[in-house]
């Protein structure tokens, strides 16, 4: 019998495990990041983490090209054609440092404010704001402000935390589930986990989104809304839930900013489209 080479069916991938938290989106999934030979040589989900409990997306897997990818900046640059030529040249760190005191030294004499200061999505955004504090600009903003920042507002008013990392809807008890506007590829994990349990309980899930695909596609109806009328869909939904006296007035009073939409005149509450006021009957809730 002819000698068979020896398969080694479970090589090892690492010879060193680093705990950490994926950060290719704010949902900051728990990741086990095997290195070898001192670089990151395989990402996996850590089962141990109780956001993602192991899962981890395309997105989160590609994490390793944050570190390897052979078009990563490993020095600054200067332009050096014109703009939009795509021409740079790799300068010194203190090259660079000194061309941005060149330019901002003269900002920061005459007024600070007049720097505004915009940063991508990274993992330092609180270092950011503390600099361009320092600085003396309240003109600052980064990555969130157009995505992730309104969501989190939106979780804090209305389930008392942000989405993502600080709070999230009722998997466990939620008999309806409005799903507006959300990114048919942001991946989200635990938006995954949490539509699979509603969907395994058989709750009902409505996806409002001009697009059916992602989380949409395995909403039992899909709102294939024109893009920018959500606020409009919303706020009729608000309107029929006040006719239909299906409001919680007292929650509304109590933890809202309603209280201040009471014309102090006539200490009427709430106006229709032609400034008439509404007057809504606490006890049933009707006009
Ligand atoms: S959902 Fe994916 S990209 Fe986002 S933190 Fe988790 S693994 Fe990373």
């Amino acid at each position: 019998m002819m000698n068979q080479p020896r398969i080694d069916t479970s090589p090892r991938v690492s010879d060193e495990i680093r705990k950490t938290t994926c950060y290719m989106c704010a949902c900051r999934c728990g990741i086990n990041v095997h290195m070898k030979d001192g670089r990151v040589a395989y990402i996996e989900g850590n089962r141990d983490h109780p956001v993602n409990k192991g899962v981890l997306c395309a997105k989160g897997s590609a994490g390793i090209m944050q570190v390897n990818a052979p078009s990563r900046l490993r020095a600054p640059l200067r332009r050096v054609g014109p703009r939009g030529s795509g021409r740079f040249q790799e300068i010194s760190w203190d090259e660079a440092l000194g061309l941005a005191k060149d330019w901002l030294t003269p900002i920061r004499k005459n007024d600070p404010s007049k720097l505004a200061f915009f940063t991508g999505r990274d993992q330092s955004q609180s270092f950011t704001s503390f600099w361009a504090q320092a600085f003396g600009t309240p003109n600052y903003a980064a990555h969130g402000g157009f995505c992730s920042v309104n969501m989190a507002a939106a979780g804090i008013y209305t389930m008392g935390g942000a989405f993502w990392e600080f709070g999230q809807p009722d998997w466990d008890r939620a008999k309806l589930f409005m799903l507006f506007g959300v990114a048919e590829d942001h991946d989200s994990n635990p938006i995954k986990m949490g539509i699979g349990k509603l969907k395994a309980r058989g709750a009902r899930i409505i996806g409002v989104n001009p697009i059916r695909s992602g989380y949409n596609a395995v909403a039992d109806e899909w709102l294939g809304i024109t893009p920018g009328t959500d606020g409009l869909l919303i706020l009729a939904l608000v309107h029929c839930l006040m006719t239909a006296g299906r409001i919680d007035l007292d929650y509304l009073a109590r933890y809202t900013d309603a209280p201040l939409l009471v014309d102090e005149q006539t200490g009427l509450f709430l106006r229709d489209q032609d400034g008439r006021a509404l007057v809504i009957d606490r006890a049933t809730g009707g006009l």
